[in-house]
């Protein structure tokens, strides 16, 4: 990653008036500047693309222009000149310009990979659009004189034409006046038509054509809110009116109307003639949701994971063009180049599919509330289960709480029994996942024809396989992780890289025909469920079976439609099902997530167990949920079995305080992989020796928070101590045949965090 520079003897400097700042999708810490030639100074702007040369061999490359100066840079270097203007309009506006930048000094890696990757690539290379030909008659005033005359064909041309009363393209109006193209070449060569090109969405009149994915959908009608939810919403209405940043903490427990309040502030902002953007997690994004959302949000766009790059850069274009005023999406929304946002909504802030798990690693929600900040807008984020970070924001004052702690309509919260497994009674012969009094509940839940949920946050039938002669288990080939069996593929997989092998019953290792399937994910619970209720119908939802388009639909449908009795699943059927007949939710082993080594583990489980909890008696029937746990007595548990949230936020957060970590502390953590096991170690012990020059030169961080990033002017805070975990090898070692150890580095001072590690990125590159 070193800057190459051609050093050999630069002639006179390039005589251009105006230089460009650009950026590149690499790693790279700052821009490039290079000269704009004259022909070029009218259309050179920030926030669209140029393609320079760029590195040793002077190589045309694609990169984003960031600024424009006419100051001449101070460098010996030769200035090269950029070679062509790629966008006739910005792609990326001012504020998500300063967006990227902070994201880029943020989440430590190159502006031109953060612009990259938020401009999705149908926007990128124009997919979906082409270039098409229009006429349009010419002004009376500017008709030639005198008139030329015309062919009887070219005069019904001319007449379709006036009658359209708009620009035609050209194939079009041909189209209409049965008529060849030259006859409209005609009417151009005598002045009497003009004719002009401009890009347009390939598929027909796309502009303000219904972006929605599913017509059939019903519009929901407003309904009159409730006392909590009017109190609520006036405060939001408040800041709506008065305008500039102000960040809402919804937390509202399942099921108290939440969505009916962000119903009425998107209809407020739409009044305003502004926009609205709605994140939401992925799997929310079907249509009952979004059926909620169409017909009372004017023009919707949703973006969700399954459009084409074309379709992709059709909504850009459309949201960028003012044809849309709600942008409904998963994280990548954040980005909706709207031009007058009003508002911003988080639904499920808690939700850890808010992160974005490859470069640039960003937090939709923290990039949200930047957002915010930035554009001087409201943001609303709800949740009943929020955050410990935003829990830990609204009680410093940063964020208001808005508190909705009852469901519509006083309909009690669901009774939650714990069922202790330590003490369950064990059926002799094969052992079984659903112990006797989860089953007995869900025979009279049957019975009652009502419907049942059941949790288990693992997929596949046998989670581990090994020989019971010699130990040995059976491992991923390219990761240091167990093999899980799943009996419908009948193969052996790798959860994390998607390694497939055929199972074996005879040991690798000792050959003898010992191998051991145990351990329980969804496949081999749906088995035992269709062997013990014959006669129901039982679905299962993970990401096995949920792999193509819609069929996550079509499951809900059939369960709303009351053709399925029993539905299970992983931690998709945990969230915003809002099913009101089903009157027993099942949690198979309550205790998956809990000994993870991550310190958000009982964070997830309490989280999890109150959504899934959330998802029973939602009806007039009421409803229970049971929980098998072999550790009832855990407060993550216990508290989310009484639907204790700010008791298990309290606790938690005091835990959090003593053990240093965030969202008290700030944390890193830098992963060094190589498919060498000893040029990973080696470059961990470079890092090493960089963290220790690093922390020596460590005193005077800089205040890169503040924006715009002017980092020079802000007082310099206190040296602040930074604590070093690492080298150490990873959990999981090896990993898509990477070998890879790990440093975790904290601090209470997060610009602190940010120098020490930018120093050391610095050293050891
Ligand atoms: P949450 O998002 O907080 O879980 P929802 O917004 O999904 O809650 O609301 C739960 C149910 O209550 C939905 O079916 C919704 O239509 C209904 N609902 C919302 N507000 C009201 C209200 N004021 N009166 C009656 N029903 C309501
Ligand atoms: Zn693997």
């Amino acid at each position: 990653l070193f800057e190459v520079e051609d050093e050999r003897a630069a002639p006179e400097p390039a005589p251009a008036a105006l230089f460009a700042d650009i950026v590149f999708d690499r790693p790279l810490d700052h821009a490039y500047t290079y000269g704009v030639p004259d022909h070029l100074a009218s259309k050179i702007g920030v926030g669209k693309r140029v393609e320079v040369p760029f590195g040793k061999g002077g190589k045309a490359t694609a990169g984003f222009c960031v600024r424009v100066t006419d100051v001449q840079p101070v460098t010996a270097f030769e200035i090269k000149t950029i070679t062509r203007v790629l966008d006739d309009d910005a792609i990326v506006d001012d504020h998500v310009m300063k967006l990227t930048r902070w994201m880029a000094d943020y989440y430590l890696c190159g502006w031109g990979q953060v612009l990259h990757a938020v401009v999705p690539a149908g926007v990128r290379d124009n997919a979906g659009t082409r270039v098409a030909s229009f006429v349009e008659p010419v002004p009376k005033e500017k008709l030639p004189n005198p008139l030329p005359t015309v062919t009887p064909q070219q005069k019904t041309a001319l007449d379709k034409l006036k009658k359209e009363n708009r620009p035609l393209e050209v194939l079009q109006l041909a189209r209409l006046a049965k008529c060849t193209t030259g006859v409209i070449g005609g009417l151009v060569k005598k002045g009497l038509v003009r004719k002009f090109a401009e890009r347009i969405e390939t598929d027909a009149a796309a502009p303000g054509h219904d972006t929605d994915t599913d017509d059939s959908a019903a519009p929901a009608p407003a309904i009159a809110l409730n006392a909590d939810q009017l109190r609520v919403w006036e405060q939001i209405r408040g800041a709506l009116t008065t305008g500039g940043y102000h960040p809402f903490l919804l937390y509202g427990v399942t099921g108290s109307g939440k969505t009916e309040v962000y119903l009425r502030a998107i209809e407020e902002v739409i009044k305003q003639g502004k926009e609205v953007i709605v994140l939401v997690p992925e799997i929310s994004l079907t249509p009952q949701t979004l059926a909620r959302f169409k017909g009372r949000c004017g023009n919707l766009a949703v973006l969700h994971s399954h459009l084409t790059d074309a379709e992709r850069g059709g909504y850009w274009r459309r949201v960028a063009t003012g044809h849309i005023q709600v942008v409904v999406g998963a994280r990548s929304a954040v980005f909706a180049p709207t031009r007058k946002l009003g508002l911003i909504i988080i639904d499920e802030e808690h939700e850890n599919s808010f992160k974005q798990e490859s470069t640039p690693r960003y937090h939709a929600r923290d990039v949200a509330v930047m957002r915010a900040r930035l554009e001087g807008i409201p943001i609303l984020m709800g949740s009943a289960t929020p955050s410990l970070e935003s829990w830990a924001n609204a009680e410093r004052g940063a964020y208001t709480v808005l508190n909705m702690p009852n469901r519509v309509e006083s309909r009690p919260m669901p009774a939650v029994k714990l069922i202790d497994l330590r003490h369950e009674p064990k059926p002799p012969g094969k052992h079984f996942a659903i112990g006797p009094t989860l089953e007995a509940a869900m025979r009279k839940t049957l019975k009652d024809k009502g419907q049942i949920i059941l949790l288990l946050n693992r997929r596949g039938f046998s989670t581990h396989v090994h020989c019971e002669a010699c130990g040995h288990v059976a491992q991923c080939a390219h990761c240091d992780l167990a093999l899980t069996f799943h009996r419908t593929k009948n193969a052996l997989m790798c959860h994390y890289c998607g390694f497939e092998t055929a199972p074996f019953m005879k040991c690798p290792t000792c050959a003898q025909p010992s191998m051991r399937y145990q351990g329980l994910g969804t496949e081999k619970l749906q088995t035992e469920i269709e062997e013990k209720f014959p006669g129901n119908v039982c679905q299962r939802m993970d990401s096995d079976t949920m792999s193509k388009p819609g069929s996550h639909q079509r499951v809900l449908d059939a369960f709303r439609d009351g053709l399925i009795q029993i539905l299970v699943g992983t931690q998709m059927i945990a969230k915003g099902l809002d099913f009101p007949n089903v009157t027993l939710v099942g949690v198979v082993n309550a205790d998956v997530g809990l000994h993870l080594p991550d310190f958000r583990s009982a964070e997830r489980t309490f989280q999890l167990l109150a959504q899934v909890a959330g998802r029973a008696g939602r009806g007039e029937k009421g409803g229970q949920v049971l929980v098998q746990t072999f550790t009832p007595d855990h407060p993550c548990i216990t508290l989310a079995s009484h639907h204790n949230y700010t008791e298990f936020a309290k606790l938690e957060l005091v835990h959090r305080k003593q053990h240093k970590y965030p969202p008290y502390e700030r944390m890193a953590r830098l992963i060094v992989r190589s498919e060498k096991e000893d040029a990973a170690s080696a470059f961990a012990d470079t890092l090493a020796a960089a963290f220790k020059e690093a922390m020596k030169r460590m005193p005077a961080p800089s205040g890169f928070v503040s924006l715009p990033s002017n980092a020079t002017d802000t007082p310099a805070p206190k040296a602040a101590p930074i604590r070093l975990l690492g080298p150490a090898e990873c959990p999981v070692f090896r990993l898509n045949n990477f070998y890879r150890f790990h440093f975790q580095v904290q601090s209470d001072s997060s610009a602190a965090l940010h120098e020490v590690l930018r120093t050391v990125l610095a050293i050891a590159k």
